[in-house]
């Protein structure tokens, strides 16, 4: 290793810092746009890693945020509340998927970010069985799933490069084929074939609603996530909806499980809560998993907790962020979003160096043809530095080219990112990239 004055003592996630050369340093953030140290600007067309949801600096969250910071900036969370914690579990499960019989979610476990609130909702589903003296231990998930780096969100996931290192430690998951157009019916015969072998042993079945996100932005059908919701409603199988990238918009309404009519025993949320503006995750859950835990013994209590575990500051921030989908037209921003897409992926889709464009709401994906694929594909870090090059920030999933703008995003904005993508075509197409 090469030691210089220079070298940052920060170890940077998802970097290679022998080959990456210098982060790119940002000194603010406005709107859509990242203000470099050196000057220049760049569009954040993947939304900071899916978290910015109205934009970067709005300024009714920067405000709240300050203004709790001067009151209340943390208290203890056992044996204490808050005002900005109760709004916020009120507002937010008010806001949850409904169903018209009146099933829904009514209890909001906090905690500080995507994994742990994933964690949470896998360990309310395995505690439930625990403490009804029926242990099930099984968990089952999509094939290309992600759902998290800590090691239960690990263990549910992808088994990929990411998590290589640490197979062995991670807990055996069975996986469903990913519902592609045409093979759905391959997934619900191979999740019926496990509900038959193993139903009682099975506690949950995880999943990424509509959208796979790390996975590749593979998308999938409402209806079969419908399905899917039903098979396991009939074999007592918890049903985790893990919205954390879905969830507040991405996918064309607040949340991705209401295109499938479906309430989720378990709805974790995570990255667009707070706006993107501090970390916070949340795990909701309905009544039937909450009473599995209310009892006068308190081993029967549910056992976890994080040191920040309902942070006031997180809390007013998302607070802020849910009145602003209150207060603005933010759904006809994602919808002149999602136009945008439709307009300009289906001239993309013809190109001979395209195999295939999908979009979901804010989503789009194009998936690159006759790349070798992968994560570590070289074309994904040769397509990042031209885009960068040109003041715009994607990120490629290996030969996937994806948009996920934050929703302030303009039209002219929009088009400009599918100049720079139809540039990197051509060049693709006369090898000069
Ligand atoms: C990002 C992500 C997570 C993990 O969230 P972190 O806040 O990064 O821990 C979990 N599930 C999904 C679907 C995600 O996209």
């Amino acid at each position: 290793m090469k030691l210089s004055a220079d070298l940052s003592p920060l170890w940077h996630p998802f970097t290679q810092h022998a080959t990456a050369g210098p982060m790119v340093e940002i000194v603010r953030g406005e709107g859509a746009w990242l203000h470099g140290a050196d000057g220049r600007r760049y569009l954040d067309a993947i939304s900071s890693w899916w978290v910015i949801t109205h934009g970067h600096g709005h300024p009714a969250i920067a405000s709240a945020i300050a203004a709790q910071a001067a009151i209340l900036e943390q208290v203890i969370f056992a044996g204490f509340t808050h005002p900005p914690a109760e709004q916020l579990a009120r507002k937010l499960l008010a806001l949850a998927p409904r169903a018209a019989d009146g099933e829904q979610l009514e209890f909001v476990f906090l905690s500080d970010s995507g994994s742990t609130a994933v964690e949470v909702g896998l360990k309310m589903a395995v505690g439930y069985w625990h403490n009804l003296g029926r242990p099930r231990h099984r968990v089952v998930a999509f094939e290309h799933g992600y759902h998290g780096d800590t090691f239960g969100a690990m263990s549910v996931g992808a088994r990929s490069i990411f998590s290589a290192p640490y197979q062995p430690m991670l807990f055996s998951v069975d996986f469903l084929p990913f519902p592609a157009a045409g093979g759905e019916e391959a997934t619900l015969a191979a999740f019926a074939a496990l509900l038959d072998r193993h139903g009682g042993d099975i506690a949950a079945l995880i999943i990424e609603p509509l959208v796979l996100g790390a996975g590749g932005m593979l998308m999938y059908d409402p209806a079969l996530l419908a399905e899917l919701a039903r098979l396991a409603r009939r074999n007592e199988v918890f049903l985790i909806a893990d919205e954390v990238m879905t969830g507040f918009g991405r996918t064309g309404t607040l949340f991705a499980c209401e295109q499938a009519g479906i309430v989720p025993d378990v709805m974790c949320v995570s990255k667009g809560i707070t706006g993107g503006f501090l970390p916070m995750g949340a795990t909701l859950a309905t009544r039937r998993l909450y009473d599995a835990f209310w009892s006068a013994d308190r081993a029967r209590m549910f056992f976890h907790s994080s040191s920040y575990t309902g942070n006031p500051i997180a809390c007013a921030a998302a607070v802020a962020n849910l009145a602003i989908w209150e207060r603005e037209p933010v759904l006809e921003r994602i919808e002149r979003i999602a136009a945008v897409h439709a307009r300009r992926l289906p001239a993309l889709g013809e190109r001979a160096e395209v195999s295939s464009v999908r979009h979901r709401g804010t989503i789009a994906a194009i998936d690159i043809a006759a790349a070798t694929g992968g994560y570590l594909s070289d074309l994904g870090p040769r397509l990042y530095a031209f885009f960068m090059a040109r003041g715009l920030l994607l990120r490629p999933l290996g030969n996937v080219v994806y948009l996920l703008p934050p929703y302030c995003t303009s039209n002219d904005e929009l088009d400009g990112i599918y100049d720079v993508i139809e540039d990197s075509l051509a060049a693709l197409r006369d090898r000069s990239l």
